[in-house]
C-alpha cells in the first residue's frame, strides 16, 4: 500500500498519452503508420523518427517461444511502455482482489472475446479503457486492446473473427504480462 502511494506521488507525465504519442528522444516511438489504405498491414518504422525497432515478420509468426523478444519490442512503443510501467489504479486492484485466480482467468478470457474476439466494427480502438481493470492495462501493453493494434503488431486481418489458436496465444501474452507485473503478489497484498 505504502509502496503504491509512493509511486503515485511521483509526477506523472503532464501530456495525455494516446496511441500515437511519441518521445523519440527517449526511444519511445509509434509504429502505427500515418497512411491507412483499407486493410493494409499499416506497420513499419516509427511514424515520427523513422527508427526500425521491430522484427515484424517474427512478431507476426505469433510464436510463444518469441514472447520475450516481442515484449522487448512492445516496450519501445510509447503507449505500450506507459501501460507496462504505470501503477495499477485502486479500482483495478480492488476488482483483482475480489476474484480468485481461477475466476480472474475466466474473466480475462471473456474480456478478450468480448473486446476483440470478433471482426472490427466502427467502435474499434475505443473499446478498451486506459484504467479501471488490470486486464485493460494488459491489453494495451500487449497490443490486444483493439483490432487495429492486433493488425499491425500481430498481423491479424481486422475483418474476421479470431481463431481459437489466436485467442490462446493472446491469453498467454496477457498472462505473461500480468506475471511480469507481479499480479500474484498484488492479489495477496490486501
Ligand atoms: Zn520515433
Ligand atoms: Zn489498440
Amino acid at each position: 500500500m505504502n509502496e503504491l502511494t509512493d509511486r503515485l506521488d511521483k509526477p506523472l507525465p503532464s501530456i495525455k498519452i494516446t496511441c500515437t504519442s511519441v518521445d523519440c528522444a527517449n526511444d519511445l516511438h509509434c509504429y502505427l503508420q500515418k497512411k491507412r489504405t483499407g486493410n493494409n498491414p499499416s506497420f513499419g518504422a516509427c511514424r515520427s523518427c523513422g527508427v526500425e525497432n521491430v522484427d515484424w515478420e517474427r512478431a507476426h509468426l505469433r510464436d510463444p517461444n518469441n514472447i520475450s523478444a516481442l515484449f522487448d519490442e512492445l516496450k519501445t512503443e510509447l503507449i505500450r511502455q506507459h501501460m507496462w510501467t504505470k501503477p495499477f489504479d485502486e479500482d483495478a486492484l480492488r476488482k483483482l482482489r475480489k476474484l480468485s485466480a481461477e475466476e480472474f482467468r475466466i474473466r480475462v478470457a471473456k474480456r478478450l472475446q468480448s473486446s476483440v474476439g470478433r471482426a472490427a466494427n466502427a467502435w474499434d480502438s475505443r473499446q478498451t479503457p486506459m484504467e479501471g481493470n488490470v486486464i485493460f492495462y494488459a491489453q494495451h501493453a500487449t497490443a490486444t486492446c483493439c483490432r487495429q493494434c492486433m493488425l499491425y503488431w500481430h498481423g491479424i486481418d481486422k475483418n474476421r473473427d479470431l481463431t481459437e489458436e489466436e485467442k490462446q496465444y493472446f491469453l498467454l501474452l496477457i498472462d505473461r504480462y500480468l506475471e511480469e507485473r507481479g499480479i500474484n503478489e498484488l492479489r495477496e497484498n490486501r
